[in-house]
């Protein structure tokens, strides 16, 4: 097949060449899809997009006006396609439903740690020559409560490995994973409840309305003041100006943050100026906060198994016309 490659950044293209094996022809172009780049797609029978592509109903069309037929996905989420739209133009839409979800539970530990033992002001103050230690001090994990809201993949993943730190595990979602509760003891509880008992909140929930700012105000002021916050979720999950406000007013300690709710225009790209936003700005320059550019997926392994499935789905659309990724 003959294959667009959209929004292609330099970490991935590798790793989509070599699961390849020249099997299609791919074009990469580091364009975004939307409704202005969607006419480059002429000629190609299938598109591969990144979550920062806009499949909306405009550029969907467009992509069928220029004989596109299928889109595979190199994300787990599909909210930047209109799946609706997509299927009335018959054009066949895949993702990776699942890649090491320890990816992504590790980089909330990177953070935490980071976080707790004051990592980055130790650095800081190394270079400075300044060697005291009476601003670094952190706190034992060792028998600490962790709260972690959303036990699906990686939630599951990131209680594992806090269990093999000695700390004592709550947990909070709509399903209670009973392997997990076997395993490591887990016990689940209130969002409220888990909130005013956990020294450590972490949340591994999807963004759905259910889970739209679903830490605000309320739930911040029920957590512990010396608590950490870890969200390597969806930005979305948390309302961003609630919790600086939170941490402003000492509710909670500190936050830890691969994602974020206006994430969109700003992530993924170098920027000649400042982003526009001034919520970033100030979270960004926050003292007490940690944040990466949504980057906790980014390990060999992982970026390996997304195009390795990428490729997969267009092997078995050619093949059998149908991929087992379907959405
Ligand atoms: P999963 O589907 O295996 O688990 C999600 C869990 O959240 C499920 O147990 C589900 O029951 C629970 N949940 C749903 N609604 C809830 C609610 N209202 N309250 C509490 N819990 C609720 O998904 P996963 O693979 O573990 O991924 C979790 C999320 O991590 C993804 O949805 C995605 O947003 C995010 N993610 C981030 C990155 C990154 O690079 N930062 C990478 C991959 C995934």
């Amino acid at each position: 097949m003959k294959v667009l490659v959209y929004s292609t950044h330099g970490f991935e293209k590798n790793f989509l060449i070599n699961a390849n094996q020249n099997k299609h022809d791919l074009f990469f172009t580091t364009e975004q899809l939307n409704e202005n780049t969607a006419s480059l797609s002429n000629g190609f029978d299938a598109v591969a997009l990144f979550s920062s592509d806009n499949a909306n109903s405009k550029s969907i069309q467009e992509l069928k006006t220029n004989g596109v037929k299928y889109i595979s996905l190199r994300s787990v989420g599909y909210d930047h396609v209109d799946i609706n739209i997509a299927q009335q133009n018959s054009l066949k839409v895949a993702n990776v439903p699942a890649y090491s979800p320890q990816a992504i539970a590790e980089h909330a530990v990177a953070l935490l740690m980071t976080l707790n033992r004051k990592i980055i002001l130790a650095q800081n103050l190394m270079h400075t020559n300044d060697y005291r230690l009476d601003d670094l001090i952190g706190f034992d994990l060792y028998k600490k409560t962790v709260g972690i809201v959303g036990t699906g993949k990686i939630g599951a993943a990131f209680s594992r490995i806090m269990k093999g730190f000695g700390c004592n595990l709550l947990a909070h979602d709509i399903y209670e994973n009973q392997e997990l509760i076997q395993e490591t003891g887990i016990t689940y509880t209130s969002l409220q409840n888990l909130c005013n008992q956990a020294d450590v909140v972490a949340i591994f929930c999807p963004l759905t309305p259910q889970t739209k700012y679903l830490f605000n105000k309320e739930s911040f002021n029920w957590m512990k003041s010396n608590a950490i916050f870890i969200n390597v979720a969806r930005g979305g999950v948390v309302n961003t100006r609630d919790m600086l406000d939170a941490l402003n007013t000492k509710k909670f300690a500190q936050a830890g943050l691969d994602v974020y709710e206006n994430e969109k225009p700003i992530y993924f790209k170098k920027h000649d100026k400042k982003p526009d936003d001034l919520l970033f700005e100030e979270l960004k320059n926050h003292p007490n906060v940690l944040i990466t550019g949504h980057q906790a997926f980014l390990t060999q392994e992982a970026l390996s198994q997304i195009a390795q499935t990428t490729i997969n789905n267009l092997d078995q659309w050619e093949k059998l016309g149908v991929s087992e990724h379907e959405i």
